[in-house]
């Protein structure tokens, strides 16, 4: 599904699936995460091509999760930007990890990297941690703009992966308070406004409360903010996850 937020940010997503946004300048059109899949990563290439007209100037990758990154291979010749981690995880996808996923040619690794943050007058992209430790930030400041990868999930239960930082996610979603922010892209479900920050932290929060003891499981599962998710079975694999690091 393709979402027009204003004249200049187009989010395209759909249920579960990854958002990929485009966001268009004066000078050219940037575009975050490339969705899981080259083909659909090509078709949006050419939707934006042929009904935008403006070169794309770079593509940026949030973190390495396949669902982020595999469709760069349609990108493979404009400049790719992420954090050295990612790029670096991206390189260590071994046959094991890439067992359950969808075949496909190669993957491309970013060619730009940076350590704690990449900048140009239009875009920040920040490495925060978190949801993996490769986890990035884009903040678009001329669009009040928060792109905020897996950081965020709106709707819908939140991937919570055995590299998961709970501590460090719910800081991070306190951190992004400083940003002036209008719209909110998450990693997976619809755009919003700030809202979804505070209730993805309140989301969290009551994760860990449950996992230190402090409330049940049917407490969880009893608050709207739990209830209104969707995909349980996310939810289920997420405290699966922790319950693991708990015991390492
Ligand atoms: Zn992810």
């Amino acid at each position: 599904m393709i979402q027009k937020i204003n004249d200049n940010i187009i989010v395209i997503g759909l249920d579960a699936s990854s958002n990929v946004t485009i966001v268009i300048f004066q000078e050219g059109i940037i575009i975050v995460d490339t969705s899981l899949f080259p083909e659909k990563a090509s078709k949006i290439r050419q939707f934006v091509e042929n009904t935008i007209k403006k070169p794309i100037l770079y593509v940026v990758n949030t973190h390495y999760h396949p669902d982020h990154c595999f469709g760069n291979a349609a990108f493979e010749d404009l400049q790719i930007i992420s954090s050295a981690q990612t790029a670096n995880n991206m390189t260590l996808m071994d046959q094991h990890y890439l067992e359950n996923l969808p075949k496909i040619e190669k993957i491309v690794v970013p060619q730009v990297t940076f350590v704690e943050e990449w900048m140009d007058k239009r875009v920040l992209v920040k490495l925060v941690g978190g949801h993996t430790p490769d986890s990035s930030i884009v903040y678009v400041p001329s669009q009040k703009l928060l792109i905020a990868g897996d950081l965020i999930f709106n709707n819908l239960h939140a991937e919570i992966v055995p590299d998961s930082d709970l501590n460090q996610w719910l800081q991070v979603l306190e951190s992004l308070k400083k940003y002036k922010i209008q719209y909110v892209v998450p990693g997976h479900g619809p755009v919003s406004g700030e809202s979804c920050i505070e209730e993805m932290k309140k989301y969290l929060l009551k994760i860990l409360r449950m996992i230190e003891g402090k409330i049940t499981y049917k407490d969880l599962l009893n608050d709207p903010n739990f209830e209104k998710r969707k995909f349980p079975e996310l939810f289920s694999w997420a405290i699966d996850n922790l319950l693991k690091q708990r015991v390492k």
